[in-house]
């Protein structure tokens, strides 16, 4: 089971491709000796673009990794997917990113990163990157990886090439409680929503790039400044899209939660991936909602990408 009429080029994304390492046990932070489980390959734009690709299109990431076992497990696993890695630096003085998950008894998670350090926080746009992005249809930023003004530089140079080339550009806020301290974090995402054609925010995250103090007000505020549609991801409720003409909500499926780490990538990807081959807006946020459903379903960011198959499967097996 294939998407048809996928439109010609590349799905391109920038960013951190990263470990995770888990902690077994709730509680709060890493100040004492903890069982962990991994590492995970991850990193959230290595987790879209590898949901991207699962779908059939076309999919290719710029970053940059370590030459170290961190480094080679994601290679491996995005070359395995199908995602093109041309555009992956091996860095010799720079070990791969990492991320340290614990979650706390509320469900919510802590983060230990080491990311603006880490060969991730190299990633440029040199040769290799601007031959990808010569092939660029659609071109997707995490928030996450805005963690710092070099990175911030490199994202907008490669916006400005892509858009001269008549690409599209969805942005997902996906910002971590950690990383709002970083002076650069809140640049980064006033600029991006400049560019923004599709806007893919989890709750909270509608209103805190705008003046708003309300959704709808959050909503008003983003159209005007002239984002294409926003979809609000909403956990275990689902999702909601918004444009100037409509507002469609789609509720979420029930599923086990084993770990949510990605959901929220996989369900973008999906609802990019299926609009660039042209499904209504309904039948996208479904597919997104059931990719969001089965990546918390299963551990580990990148163990939760699915198939198109098992969308449907889980949408057939709700209705
Ligand atoms: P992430 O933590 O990966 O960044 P997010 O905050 O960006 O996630 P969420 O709203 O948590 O995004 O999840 C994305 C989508 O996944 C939701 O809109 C929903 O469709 C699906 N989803 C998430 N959690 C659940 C759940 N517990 N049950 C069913 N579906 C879920
Ligand atoms: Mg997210």
């Amino acid at each position: 089971m294939t998407l048809s009429a996928i439109k010609p080029g590349k799905i391109v994304t920038i960013g951190e491709i990263l470990v995770d390492i888990m902690a077994l046990e709730r509680g709060r932070g890493f100040l004492e000796p903890l069982n962990l489980r991994g590492p995970f390959p991850g990193g959230a734009p290595a987790i879209f673009i590898a949901q991207a690709a699962r779908l059939g299109h076309a999919a290719a990431i710029i970053s940059c990794v370590g030459d170290d076992d961190f480094g080679w497990l994601n290679i491996e696993r995005l070359k395995r997917g199908r995602v093109d890695v041309s555009a992956v630096r091996v860095h010799e003085d720079h070990v791969t990113a990492s991320a340290f998950v614990r979650y706390r008894e509320d469900g919510e998670r802590d983060f230990l990163f080491n990311l603006k350090r880490s060969a991730a926080g190299q990633t440029e746009i040199d040769q290799p990157a601007r031959a990808l992005l010569a092939e660029c249809a659609h071109f997707h930023i995490m928030g996450s990886s805005l963690f710092s003004f070099h990175l911030i530089d490199e994202v907008k140079k490669a916006i400005e090439i892509v858009k001269a080339n008549g690409a599209t550009v969805s942005f997902d806020p996906n910002i971590r409680k950690e990383m709002m301290d970083i002076a650069e974090m809140r640049a980064g995402l006033e600029l991006m929503l400049q560019y923004c054609d599709i806007f893919l925010p989890s709750g909270p995250e509608l209103v805190i790039p705008t003046e708003a103090k309300s959704e709808p007000a959050a909503i008003a505020e983003l159209l005007e400044l002239g984002v294409g549609c926003i979809v609000v991801k909403r956990a275990a409720r689902g999702s909601s899209y918004y444009d100037r003409d409509r507002a469609i909500d789609c509720p979420g499926y029930k599923v086990v939660e084993a770990d949510p780490t990605g959901a929220g990538d996989c369900f973008g990807a999906t609802f990019v991936t299926c609009r660039r081959s042209g499904l209504p807006v309904e039948e996208c946020l479904s597919l997104a909602n059931a990719a969001g459903a089965l990546a918390v379903s299963r551990q580990g960011g990148m163990e939760g990408i699915s198939t198109l198959r098992e969308m449907r499967a889980l949408i057939a097996n709700a209705s």
